[in-house]
């Protein structure tokens, strides 16, 4: 059989994507591999195929249990010998399932990476043909990424055991570092890499600085009325509370956190899965492995934890190709408390570096006024010649406005009131708004007080949230999260450097809507 015979008559597609048929070449040919290939790339027929080419079952290492029961369901439709074996199932129907291992009645076993590497398993695997051993989400195993799970770093036993079954790792991240790990720890330092691009032309990515946020949510989704799509926040409240909101605004809205019952959590996938125009408000619990073409945005109200984060996060829209939007709020508190986070973190200074690494490559994507797509794809290491003309920097170019003098006076009123105070007080000061408070720390008699009338509270916040993301200014982490100046500064004080800042559109609605109220 060859492998198209298999992907038109088993599978039901015409032709293969991208590296599809090279990686399934190489892996039935006996080789190790390593894919990167975006979410909805088509990962899954790499091993799959190769796990029907050749004798004895394979087996696929895969972290989530739900994903599991999916994967095998669209297998055995499809009249290929598949099952899982988890914690999920009783003790009786794991031993009848462990027996039809043993005697060579499956194609593919799905199993989780613990179960995988006791020894009763391992030995059980040694007694029968394997066909190969595919290592789902294979980022996993990096220490450094969002995922990380302790019981990846076993799977390298699996070369060991097993030197002479093909191994295949798949991921959808992709920058080097993680790469380099997933070679080093799982011990595949002969497999070839194969890496697709990373550019999911179909997604429209938009970034809005964050002014009232449930008014630019619901804007935003009136785009989409009648669509299916994810809403991520970043705190089970904030999910709570975001899906009664959307509810009650009319649309189909459900919660999914970790904090949610098992049977609750199942029951809304469910929905979100069969249903149409469902839109699913969520933790980052909500996602990995959901395959549903027809994802038509995903949003998110709160900022990532990195663009890799991100890029993942965004990746279940449009996985049919169509047209899909990725869109992101993203303000000041954001950026404050990420600093805060990682400032308390408890990890050693070299994790501390990636992971502030990381920080500012996202708040320099949120920043950013060249091409959105441009950026996130220099980010994963390649270069996209031309601005892709569909991304918010793309279709409407940012005005930038000339703010030396602006984020002069702004680093000066830190510097005056003793750079431990938030934007609130800092903005009160430069517009002349004394409070009690003000007048208590004798700040109204500043050289920096009431210099700053001419911009609103809300321009001035925008002032602040870019000095801040550009490092400019620090989140003080030993008081309460005030700001204070950087080396930076220097050259922008002495005069020596001139700034330009975006110019926010939502600012100045905002600010409008705010003195109608
Ligand atoms: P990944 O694991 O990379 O996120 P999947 O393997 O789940 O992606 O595939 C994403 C979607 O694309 C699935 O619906 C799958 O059936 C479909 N698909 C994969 N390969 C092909 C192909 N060669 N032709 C058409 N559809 C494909
Ligand atoms: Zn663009």
């Amino acid at each position: 059989m060859t492998p198209e015979y298999l992907l038109q008559h088993v599978f039901g597609y015409q032709r293969f994507r991208g590296h599809q048929r090279e990686i399934i070449d190489h892996v039935a040919g006996g080789g190790d591999a390593l894919v990167l290939m975006p979410t909805g790339g088509g990962k899954s027929l790499c091993y799959q195929i190769p796990a029907l080419l050749r004798a004895g079952t394979a087996v696929v290492v895969s972290p989530l249990i739900a994903l599991m029961q999916d994967q095998v369901d669209a297998l055995e439709q499809l009249g290929v010998k598949a099952a899982f074996i988890n914690s999920s199932l009783p003790w009786e129907e794991v031993r009848a399932r462990e027996q039809r291992l043993l005697r060579g009645e499956y194609d593919l076993v799905y199993v989780a990476p613990e179960r995988l590497c006791t020894d009763a398993f391992l030995d059980k695997l040694a007694r029968i043909p394997q066909a190969l051993l595919a290592i789902d989400e294979a980022h996993c195993v990096s220490q450094w990424g969002h995922d990380f799970r302790p019981e990846y770093l076993q799977l390298a036993v699996l070369a060991e055991r097993f030197p002479d079954v093909p191994r295949i790792a798949l991921t959808a991240t992709a920058d080097a570092a993680t790469r380099r790990e997933i070679l080093e720890r799982l011990q595949l330092k002969e497999a070839r890499v194969f890496a697709a691009s990373f550019d999911r032309p179909n997604i429209r990515y938009r970034v809005a600085p964050k002014a009232a946020p449930r008014r630019q949510l619901l804007a935003f989704l009136e785009e989409h009325r009648g669509e299916a799509g994810i809403v991520y926040c970043l705190s089970r409240k904030r999910v709570e509370d975001t899906a009664r909101f959307l509810q009650q605004a009319g649309f189909a809205a459900l919660p999914y956190h970790a904090g949610l019952a098992a049977e609750t959590r199942a029951a809304h996938q469910q929905r979100f899965l069969h249903e149409e125009a469902v839109v699913m408000v969520a933790t980052v619990a909500f996602g990995m492995g959901i395959d549903k073409p027809d994802v038509r945005f995903v949003a998110h109200l709160d900022l990532p934890k990195s663009l890799e984060a991100y890029y993942q996060e965004t990746g279940r829209a449009g996985r049919d190709g169509l047209a899909a939007e990725a869109w992101m709020l993203y303000g000041l508190q954001d950026v404050v408390m990420v600093r805060q986070l990682l400032a308390q973190s408890q990890a050693d200074e070299r994790i501390k570096r990636i992971e502030h690494h990381k920080l500012e490559a996202l708040l320099g994507y949120c920043e950013t006024t060249e091409c959105r797509r441009q950026v996130l794809l220099r980010y994963f290491g390649e270069i996209l010649a031309e601005p892709c003309g569909n991304c918010d920097t793309c279709l409407e170019p940012p005005a930038v406005w000339e703010a030396t003098r602006e984020a002069r006076m702004a680093l000066s009123c830190v510097y005056r009131t003793g750079q431990r105070f938030g934007v609130k007080y800092l903005i009160d000061v430069l517009r002349g708004q004394a409070d009690e408070r003000i007048r208590r720390f004798g700040h109204d008699r500043v050289s920096t007080f009431g210099i700053g009338g001419h911009l609103s509270a809300a321009q001035w916040k925008s002032v602040f949230r870019q000095l801040t993301a550009a490092g400019y200014l620090a989140v003080d982490m030993a008081g309460h999260g005030g700001l204070r100046l950087t080396e930076k500064c220097r050259p922008l004080l002495r005069g020596e450097e001139i700034l330009r800042l975006r110019h926010d559109p939502q600012v100045r609605k905002t600010a409008a809507a705010k003195d109608r109220r």
